[in-house]
């Protein structure tokens, strides 16, 4: 269990193995595609400074929901999903009984202002094997960017950071919320070691690309934009129009979620992949 994860980021010293071929895609099923969970992977889901909206996605796995709660991971820590937490208001260092795990969700931003969550978020780095940037607040900050304090009832809470800014981040799922199928995708990925399909997300644990302007910067002004229109696809809050074949962002209405970048099919291009995928 997770053995090859492990492998690949340097936890055991066995070398790699090859990662088993994709099923063909009449046979693909969330359940079927899970080998056999002998010792179910543990998980915990951190709530930081995040709106819950990756911890429903989660839930709207209804086809497969009741047997990943039950028989594929144990959640051993979670205030949402299941009633398993440590924490105490009498006593704030109850958190450092937390167990150990095998990984970590995080949804949302860390308050530098909430000692709690500081406390929480290190606390789980040292107990988990992996830790997992659950959405697009926890990768980059999203809307908490433009937090600057000053509101009721915490009107200093006003730093709000990626948590890789705090704590090193393995893999992240990137969504603002992400999608269901994918945080159903990573959870059998995890259990079956499948390292083809966790490529991207351990790639992208250190993009801070939070903004429509990544796309100018890193895509378009290094001529690689093929002007596919993915990106004003992707991005929910329409502020991205495509002129003349090329991206142009309207700032006003960019929630810094980071979407249109990593959905751009230039800025990670998986020809293995997808070569792979059809057949080639
Ligand atoms: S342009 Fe849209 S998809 Fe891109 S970061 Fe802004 S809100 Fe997100
Ligand atoms: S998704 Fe990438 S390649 Fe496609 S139009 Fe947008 S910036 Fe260009």
């Amino acid at each position: 269990m997770l053995a090859r994860i492990k492998r690949f980021l340097g936890l055991e010293d066995k070398p790699k193995e090859q990662a088993k071929p994709i099923k063909p895609k009449e046979e693909e099923s969330s359940q079927q595609e899970v080998e056999k969970v002998a010792d179910k992977p543990k998980i915990g889901y951190f709530h930081l400074s995040g709106c819950t909206g990756d911890g429903i996605a989660l839930t709207e796995n209804y086809d497969i929901l009741a047997e990943l709660l039950t028989d594929m991971v144990d959640i051993v820590y979670g205030q949402t999903l299941v009633d398993v937490w440590y924490d105490d208001e009498n006593n704030p260092y109850a958190i450092d009984d937390m167990p150990e795990m095998d990984l970590a969700l995080v949804e949302g931003s860390v308050c530098l202002q909430d000692e709690h969550s500081i406390h929480e978020l290190k606390k789980l780095r040292e107990k988990a094997k992996l830790v997992c940037a659950f959405g697009s607040c926890a990768m980059n900050g999203c809307f908490t960017r433009y937090c600057r304090g000053g509101q009721q009832a915490q009107p200093k809470h006003e730093a709000f950071l990626p948590i890789g800014d705090i704590v090193q981040v393995d893999c992240t799922i990137p969504g603002c919320p992400v999608s269901p199928e994918i945080v159903a995708k990573v959870v059998v990925a995890l259990i079956n070691g499948d390292m083809d399909y966790l490529q991207p997300m351990l790639d992208m644990a250190g993009c801070t690309a939070n903004c429509g302007c990544d796309l100018q910067k890193n895509i378009v002004n290094k001529s690689l934009c093929t002007g596919c229109g993915t990106c004003a696809m992707a991005c929910q809050t329409r502020a991205i129009e495509m002129r003349e074949g090329r991206p142009e962002v309207n700032i006003d209405r960019c929630i810094k979620c980071g979407i249109c970048y990593t959905h751009c099919p230039r800025s990670w291009f998986p020809t293995e992949q997808i070569n792979k995928d059809l057949g080639l």
